[in-house]
């Protein structure tokens, strides 16, 4: 289908931006790539009165190093987010997960910034972001703000971003040494979005587990942390069997739905064993 007519802005600074969101009228979008909002924008399930397009916005693009942490431009591509050393180097999680997003052609349109200000629960990126424990800096008429990943998702595809709001980068801290890190994702076919997917992040000490961060993909409204199979986790020997039994803990507070796909008590299995798996990998076992 075709979609209804609207205004068009392509600004080229964030400031611009900002200003052609305040002056846009009652309905505006922010376009990144398009690779969801065009979709919604053929069927009329949206029809903004004008898309705000940050496509030539080249302050938001690229990945730098800001010392303790890098940091991802909200209109940096999933291309060019896996062909950059810094995140192979010090965010590995982030681009083992983005490699398993949908196909070369979206992944070369569509944005690691889209991709979470979008908040699709069955999203790979926002589990990733919370695992990361990443901050978010947001662009509004008033100034920036930090928003931390467990802030930022607040609903069935809905953020904290307040209407005029820009995403504008992604800080995600470098994991030190004793660190690392595994993406277990779940899906019928490649290419496909997750059933259920676990981002696990594990510091070694001594033979035990000091720290693990779980981010559950598609197990509620929102991504999730797996806080009891953390808890259980910390302070545990790094063994198949404690993994184990902490992981027996990963669907506990979840509320995933039942659809084609899956029922809830199955997803609510897979997230055990997926979380089994990505954190005895994590852990290097
Ligand atoms: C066929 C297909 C398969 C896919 N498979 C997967 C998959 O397996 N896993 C997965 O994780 N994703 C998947 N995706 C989604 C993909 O990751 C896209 O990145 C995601 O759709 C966002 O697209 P985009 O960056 O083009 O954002 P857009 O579609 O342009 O925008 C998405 C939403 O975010 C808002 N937005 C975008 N940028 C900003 C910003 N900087 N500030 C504020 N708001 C903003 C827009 O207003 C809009 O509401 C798939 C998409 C398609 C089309």
């Amino acid at each position: 289908m075709i979609p209804a007519a609207f205004e068009y802005a392509s600004p080229t600074t964030v400031d611009e931006a900002l200003q052609a969101i305040a002056d846009g009228g009652e309905d505006v979008k922010i376009m990144a790539g398009g690779q969801s909002l065009i979709p919604v924008m053929r069927l009329r399930l949206a029809a903004p009165e004008t898309v705000v397009d940050l496509s030539k916005v080249a302050e938001l693009k690229g990945v730098r190093d800001d010392g303790d942490a890098i940091v991802i431009g909200a209109m940096t591509t999933h291309a060019q987010v896996l062909a950059d050393p810094l995140v192979r180097q010090f965010a590995p999680l982030i681009a083992e997960a983005t490699e398993t997003v949908a196909d070369r052609q979206v992944r070369h349109r569509g944005t690691f910034g889209g991709a979470l200000a979008h908040a699709d629960p069955a999203g790979d990126l926002p589990a990733v972001a919370l695992a990361l424990d990443a901050e978010f800096v947001v662009a509004g008429q008033g100034g920036r703000r930090t928003v931390a990943a467990a802030d930022f998702f607040v609903d069935y595809l809905t953020t904290t971003l307040a209407e005029g709001e820009i995403l504008v980068e992604v800080r995600v801290p470098k994991l030190g040494d004793g660190w690392g890190t595994h993406y277990e994702k779940f899906q019928r076919v490649a290419q496909a979005w997750s059933i259920v997917a676990v981002a696990a992040a594990v510091r070694r000490e001594n033979g035990h587990i000091a720290e693990a961060r779980i981010g559950l993909t598609n197990m509620g409204p929102t991504p999730l942390r797996a806080s009891a199979a953390e808890a259980a986790l910390a302070g545990a020997e790094a063994s198949a069997d404690a993994i184990a039994a902490a992981a027996a803990h990963a669907a506990e507070g979840t509320s995933p739905s039942s659809d084609l796909n899956a029922a809830a008590d199955y997803r609510q299995h897979l997230a055990r064993v997926l979380t089994k798996r990505a954190v005895s990998k994590a852990a290097g076992l």
